[in-house]
């Protein structure tokens, strides 16, 4: 991981976010899976790899990517559930066109299954070092700001606390009757992630906004990494 992030510094002699393959990469060598996606550059790519995700029986997402894109929900980057062939080539087509001239290409996912909604976050602190955070994510993550933080790395203890902390945290244990979410996929990948922060003082940020956790375990469907 350190001689992937320095050749990637090497190119982008500022740092700043990672394109998605560099995301996926980094958290590959830390035993963190992403749900699969696909890099379509063309509207058939897309149709083709939402295809497969169908035999999956999952809709397809489409998510628009170019350098420098931060907020992709309040840019219209994202398309979710798109179930036919006729869908993702509108969607595809509506991206190609809003944004012109910056489209670097499209991220294909599969539709992840209902469940709880999580934010898992690294940020450095001045005087600590990196902090991992952890609580309820998408879109409510800025307005209710239901999370706690631990330093890096974690401990088992940390994580048994750290998932606990969240105001949220009751509807991870089996909330009215539910099944407990997945919380030793949930443990396991934030302890991978503290060590990939402690690993890694060029880390300045990572957001990996929202996982998504079931019974039958986790899928992190949108991840930020910021490298300096
Ligand atoms: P951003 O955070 O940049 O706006 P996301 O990739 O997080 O974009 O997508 C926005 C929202 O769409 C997420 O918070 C989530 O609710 C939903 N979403 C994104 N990808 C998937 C997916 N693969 N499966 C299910 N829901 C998704
Ligand atoms: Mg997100």
């Amino acid at each position: 991981a350190s001689v992937m992030v320095s050749s990637y510094l090497s190119d982008h002699p500022d740092g700043g976010w990672a394109d998605p393959r560099t995301c996926a990469d980094l958290l590959g060598c830390y035993g963190i899976p992403q749900i699969p996606w696909v890099w379509a550059r063309s509207e058939s790519d897309a149709v083709h790899a939402a295809r497969r995700f169908r035999e999956l029986h999952a809709g397809a997402v489409l998510k628009a990517y170019w350098p420098g894109l931060v907020h992709k929900s309040e840019e219209h980057a994202v398309r979710l559930d798109l179930t036919d062939d006729a869908e993702v080539s509108t969607g595809y087509q509506d991206f190609a066109e809003r944004f012109r001239g910056k489209l670097a290409g499209v991220l294909v996912q599969p539709m992840a299954r209902r469940g709880v909604e999580l934010f898992v976050g690294v940020v450095q602190d001045a005087v600590f070092g990196p902090l991992v955070m952890f609580g309820l994510g998408g879109t409510a993550t800025e307005v209710l700001a239901d999370h706690a933080a631990r330093l890096a790395p974690l401990t088992d203890q940390d994580v048994h606390d750290l998932v606990s902390a969240p105001r949220c945290a009751p509807l991870l244990f089996g909330h009215r009757g539910a099944e407990p979410v997945d919380l030793e996929g949930l443990g396991q990948m934030l302890s991978r992630l503290s060590r990939m922060a402690s690993d890694l003082p060029q880390l300045a940020e990572a957001d990996l906004n929202p996982v998504i956790a079931r019974p039958d375990g986790i899928d992190i469907v949108d991840v930020r990494l910021r490298l300096v």
